[in-house]
């Protein structure tokens, strides 16, 4: 009997301390709401080569050449076929290849359903180091994303090319550049740049929802993302169109406006944080609030102090 006592709590014990370690009830409880809310994507045409479907998860890019298709993002495994209805909608021309902006489930999940078919994934390379391990994302800006782990994507919808700060894909007549500008939404964030037709998929470095998320988790930095603001704004003329990783198509203006109202918040917390001001006394110097939420700006700020700590 005490052999088997034993015997029981090896095999209890770690199926416990793995369930902490990889708890995905907060990613199933997504896909399950993925599963039951989207219905469709949005068609926005942008040009004759150029699309955004918008639906579950971030914005996905499609750019479509004599013979092919490209993606950008691909959202959710699990809406998979009303992602290709709605591009089925606008071509019947194969995929050739899909660049993920980064590693998020929103953006990447449907790796899980691509990869498989054998169409070749392209990412920044710790984008795909991140896919390989489950990752826990960092709760402390919005509080729905705490206790969020992501489980780790299998071997056939891992990215296939990676690059480490710049890569150069031609298709067609059509050069697309994949920038990495170091840590900022992630570590491993892709600003991926259609030259000819004058549009960039800016992935979740640059958002329109308000304060963006950040993954401190996972590489992320807030100076990183204001600092590749300003990089992005470089790449710009005033006939760019953005693609943002959610939100509505934007022009340089939104992004000078969005690194301003970050680079004002993030310099008079750090001059707060040195006088000893209170957290809510550093909100209250800082006029903007984003999304109309101060918790959101005060979890900012807590978020930045965390974050030069680490410095
Ligand atoms: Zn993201």
């Amino acid at each position: 009997m005490k052999n088997q006592i034993v015997s029981l709590l090896i095999v209890i014990v770690p199926i416990i301390a793995f369930s902490q370690k990889s708890d995905l009830s907060q990613y199933n409880n997504t896909i399950n709401k993925v599963k039951e809310e989207v219905t469709y994507f949005k068609i926005e045409k942008i040009n004759a080569q150029f699309y955004m479907l918008v639906g579950g998860g971030g914005n996905v890019g499609v750019f479509i050449n004599d013979k092919e298709v490209v993606l950008i993002d691909n959202s959710y495994e699990i809406i998979e076929d009303i992602l290709m209805a709605s591009l089925r909608e606008i071509t019947d021309k194969p995929i050739k290849f899909i660049i993920n902006t980064h590693f998020h489930h929103d953006h990447s999940d449907g790796n899980r359903a691509f990869g498989k078919q054998g169409i070749p994934i392209v990412s920044h390379q710790n984008a795909k180091k991140r896919m390989m391990e489950d990752a826990e994302l960092y709760g402390g800006i919005y509080s729905f994303i705490k206790d969020f782990v992501q489980p780790k994507y299998n071997d056939a919808s891992l990215p296939v090319f990676t690059y480490e700060s710049k890569m150069t894909l031609t298709q067609g007549d059509e050069e697309i550049e994949l920038y990495n500008f170091g840590k900022a939404h992630t570590d491993g964030d892709s600003v991926v740049v259609f030259k000819n037709n004058n549009i960039i998929h800016t992935g979740d470095a640059f958002v329109r929802y308000g304060y963006p998320y950040v993954d401190l988790n996972n590489g992320g930095s807030i100076k990183g993302l204001i600092d590749l603001l300003g990089m992005l704004e470089l790449l710009c003329d005033e006939n760019t169109i953005l693609i943002p990783g959610h939100g509505d198509l934007s022009r340089k203006e939104d992004v000078t406006s969005l690194k301003n109202t970050l680079n004002d918040l993030y310099v008079k917390t750090v001059i707060g944080l040195k006088k000893g001001l209170s957290y809510s006394e550093i909100s209250d110097s800082i006029e903007e609030t984003l999304n109309g939420d101060t918790s959101v700006k005060l979890n900012y700020i807590k978020s930045i102090e965390l974050e030069l700590s680490r410095n």
